[in-house]
C-alpha cells in the first residue's frame, strides 16, 4: 500500500512529512518522496491542506 502525491497540487509545505508515523515521507527540494515504509494509514492525506495526497489501495 502506498500513496500518490499530486505534484501539481502539492505546495511543499511539509505538513505530511511531519505527521507520518512511519517516517515514510521526505521533502526533497520540490518533491515529496514516499518510501516502502508507508502503511497507507491515510494520516498524511487528512492533514494535507491542498488535497494533493491520494491513498492508493
Ligand atoms: S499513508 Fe500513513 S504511512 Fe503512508 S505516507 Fe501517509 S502518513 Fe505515512
Ligand atoms: S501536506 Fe500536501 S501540500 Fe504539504 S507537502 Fe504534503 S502533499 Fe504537499
Amino acid at each position: 500500500m502506498s500513496i500518490i502525491v499530486n505534484k501539481y497540487k502539492c505546495g511543499y509545505c511539509g505538513a505530511c512529512v511531519g505527521v507520518c508515523p512511519t517516517g515514510a515521507l521526505e521533502l526533497i527540494e520540490t518533491w515529496i518522496e514516499v518510501d516502502n515504509k508507508c502503511t497507507g494509514c491515510g494520516i498524511c492525506q487528512k492533514v494535507c491542506p491542498l488535497g494533493a495526497i491520494e491513498v492508493d489501495r
